[in-house]
């Protein structure tokens, strides 16, 4: 990897980045920057902030102070929608896939040019959505479910749609928020292995808790404790930091 010196390798700078709610700063002059092609793991405690930042990040909360770039695009000025339509890619905590339709019918509503559930159902099935879909199900492992009913998948299945979901939007920079919690062992390390696909040309930034999990996906980690930078650098390095020993890894 580069030094921070050449900024313009990087695809996200997140410099002095705060949000105040009521006074309390769950983000407090936070700074960051991530690569193409990186995939950045944050952790931390609860409460540390991680998840209010990609909330910032996406434009769902909006910072107090700071700045968020985003391939030379400040995001903090923009809204929701519009981020999303630069590039950026999030997932929440609970996959949010349409459970009553197949695999197919989830991935084809969420490739780009279907704007609403009516409209996608009805636009032609031409040869770039076809291949667009069978291209992310052979990713998330669901190639041989292209016809199976959402809400029939395992938990883990489930999770890998809603991450194929974002993948056919070809997002560059996409935000995984605890992917792999309630995930067997077995779908924690084929998570990994998906997401280890998926880099070229993008970045990932994952919440994550499982350390194993962490190990076997993180370029760089950023531990957060109190709305800050705690510890960052490799995996090795942060967790035998003994700060990171003490207010998070120890426990
Ligand atoms: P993490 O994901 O690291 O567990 P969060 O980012 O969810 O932490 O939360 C950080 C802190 O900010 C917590 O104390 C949480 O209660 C607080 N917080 C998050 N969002 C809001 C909000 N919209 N309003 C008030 N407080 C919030
Ligand atoms: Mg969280």
């Amino acid at each position: 990897m580069s030094d921070k010196n050449s900024v313009k390798d990087f695809v996200l700078s997140v410099e002095g980045l705060t949000v105040s709610f009521d006074g309390f700063k769950a983000v407090n002059d936070l700074s960051f920057y991530v690569e193409e092609g990186e995939i950045r793991v944050i952790i931390g405690p609860n409460g540390a902030g991680k998840t209010t930042v990609l909330d910032l990040i996406c434009g769902k909360t909006k910072s107090t102070e700071g700045s968020i770039k985003f391939r030379g695009k400040e995001l903090t000025k923009m809204t929701e929608h519009a981020i999303v339509h630069s590039g950026v890619g999030r997932k929440f905590q609970n996959p949010s896939i349409y459970e009553d339709l197949t695999v197919f019918e989830n991935l084809e509503l969420s490739f780009p040019r279907g704007r609403s559930v009516a409209g996608a159902l009805f636009f032609r099935r031409d040869k770039e959505v076809l291949e667009a879909v069978e291209e992310v199900a052979e990713t998330i492992f669901l190639h041989d479910q292209l016809h199976t009913t959402a809400g029939l998948l395992s938990h883990g299945q489930k999770q890998w749609l809603e991450i194929g979901m974002l993948l056919i939007q070809k997002p560059d920079l996409l935000m995984l928020d605890e992917p792999v919690a309630g995930m067997s062992v077995a779908e924690r390390k084929r998570t990994a292995e998906l997401l280890n696909r998926i880099t070229k040309g993008r970045s990932v930034i994952v919440i994550e808790h499982d350390m194993q999990f962490v190990e076997d996906i993180a370029h760089r980690v950023t531990v957060m404790h109190q709305g800050k930078t705690l510890s960052e650098g490799s995996m090795e390095r942060v967790k035998n930091d003994p700060k990171v020993i003490e207010v998070y890894l120890g426990h």
